[in-house]
């Protein structure tokens, strides 16, 4: 008997099995992906030469929201990720001529009748019912499920394919629908975005501490982890320093944690600076230029409550995070922040930022709806004039020139006016940039595949996330002769290097 079970327990696991559809035994069809009137597939194109039985299900999942979010007044959800566990498949056998004679008699109408009780392939239509609800539902058009077949730790990490059938009904239902031909008994991950569970943070951890003991990086650039705080859930709240620079660079990831890609970032800068994965943890020459520049300190996980309860933008308690950098006394939505009840995570990494000092700061996100790898930054706030304009511009353009997935055209548009601007002083960036005077960024990842260097079937996947991470080097490197310089430095820098307001009005945007 075939089973199908619906599981989200691993870490970031978030959906609910709802209901299902009785199965149906399907025939082989020449008519590729048909659907019935509710727009869900009823017939699958299978080509199995053995005559094995092709089961068709319909799954209907739910996810549930984060905590409730009382600044926001909402419960914030969009990230998913589940478990789908198939048994008792067979191997196809080739049909006996007389079971498809008798078949070929019956005459109730309908065509053939298939009465065998096992299959060999299952073709299961997954309908997320309550995908409308999202905190984003306008980005639906044009995303693509993320699955993988193989499992969820590192060795696995190019083995992540995009579900090609995906497909939002906007007009009707609000459900997210993806239809996946499992041939094999087994574990297949559907997943918004990969997860990093919070395994694989802890091994991040130990192989950059380990590395700290053995490698290159060890006793010449000062490495160091401290815990800075825990988290409303007692999780520590991890940073790792190393350099012997004047400048002190900050970078923290996932802030809302839904947004994994952040903590894929994280890996690959931090692997690289530690010389993770490198014989005798070496380290290359612009690592080395980058050390002797600054000092770094990199937070790659700032809420590991949310992570592990697959929150999209929340932590333990429902704070947002990225609204909980400063006090703000906007009509209708006055509150003091960040507090040690609501956002002790920020606190922490405040504190710390005071004793230190902060030249440079990026915060990593993902983004839902824009399908490019973008940087926002402080426009139109108080800090915001030639000095940190430039500063932008020529950071950026370093970074798309060390990495091609890197561009500038598109993006969230700058706040309409400057009092505007201030409504966002909430936001760690925008804070932390005005706080200390310095060049502060976000950059923001897509889910969607990545326009610049269209992949389908892949998407910007993992290789190219920790790529990106990677190449904060050469940026950085870049950039370090001006971020205290005196003067109008700026003033030397070419054409390319200007700041370009970015548009939101990517080719193809399809608005809700
Ligand atoms: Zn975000």
């Amino acid at each position: 008997m075939v089973k199908v079970s619906i599981t989200a327990t691993h870490d970031g696991g978030n959906v609910e099995f709802v209901s299902h559809s009785e199965p149906v035994v399907l025939t082989t069809t020449p008519d590729d992906d048909r659907r019935n009137d509710d727009g869900v597939y009823t017939e699958y194109i299978i080509f199995h030469p053995n005559g094995g039985r092709v089961l068709h299900i319909i799954i209907h999942d739910e996810y549930f929201a984060d905590v409730h979010t009382e600044l926001e007044n909402v419960g914030h959800m969009q990230y998913f990720s589940f478990r789908s566990f198939v048994s008792g498949l067979v191997p196809p056998e080739p049909q006996p001529a007389a079971a498809a004679a008798v078949d070929d008699d019956d005459d109730a109408g309908g065509g053939p009748t298939i009465v065998v009780p096992s299959a060999s392939v299952v073709v299961v239509t997954y309908v997320i019912a309550n995908a409308s609800d999202a905190s984003f539902p306008d980005a639906w058009p044009g995303s693509t499920v993320c699955y993988n077949s193989h499992g969820i730790d590192s060795s696995y990490d190019d083995r992540w394919r995009r579900n090609l059938t995906t497909e939002y009904d906007v007009d009707d239902s609000g459900a997210l629908t993806w239809t996946h031909v499992h041939e094999m008994n087994g574990s297949t991950y559907f997943s918004y975005w990969p997860p990093y569970g919070y395994d694989r943070h802890l091994r991040l951890i130990s192989d950059c501490t380990s590395r700290m003991r053995s490698g290159r990086v060890g006793g010449t650039y000062n490495p160091a982890i401290e815990s800075i705080g825990t988290s409303l859930d007692g999780r520590e709240i991890e940073c790792l320093s190393v350099g012997n620079g004047k400048l002190n660079a900050w970078i923290q990831h996932r802030q809302h944690p839904g947004e994994t890609m952040a903590e894929f970032f994280a890996e690959g800068l931090l692997h690289r600076l530690f010389g993770v994965g490198e014989e005798n943890g070496d380290i290359d020459d612009a690592t080395r230029t980058l050390l002797e520049g600054y000092r770094l300190h990199v937070i790659p996980n700032v809420n590991p409550d949310g992570s592990v309860l697959g929150h999209l933008r929340t932590n333990a308690a429902g704070a947002n995070l990225n609204r909980e950098w400063a006090d703000t006394n906007v009509e209708g939505y006055q509150y003091a922040a960040p507090t040690s009840h609501r956002s002790p995570e920020v606190l922490a990494i405040l504190r710390r930022m005071d004793e230190i000092g902060c030249d440079f700061f990026l915060d990593v996100h993902g983004d839902e709806t824009i399908p490019y790898v973008f940087f926002s930054g402080c426009a139109k706030t108080p800090v915001w004039g030639d000095r940190i304009r430039s500063l932008h511009g020529y950071f950026v353009e370093g970074y798309k020139r060390a990495n091609p997935d890197v561009q500038k055209v598109y993006g969230y548009p700058p706040p309409l006016s400057e009092e505007n601007a201030l409504d966002g002083m909430t936001r760690a960036t925008k804070h932390v940039s005005n706080r200390f005077n310095c060049l502060g960024l976000t950059l923001e990842i897509p889910y969607k595949d990545c326009a610049t260097n269209p992949d389908p079937e892949v998407g910007l996947g993992l290789e190219r996330c920790k790529r990106l991470g990677s190449n904060l080097v050469e940026a950085l490197v870049r950039v370090h002769p001006y971020l205290r310089a005196e003067g109008d430095f700026w003033k030397a820098f070419s054409e390319e290097d200007e700041y370009i307001v970015p548009t939101d009005r990517f080719p193809g945007r399809q608005r809700g």
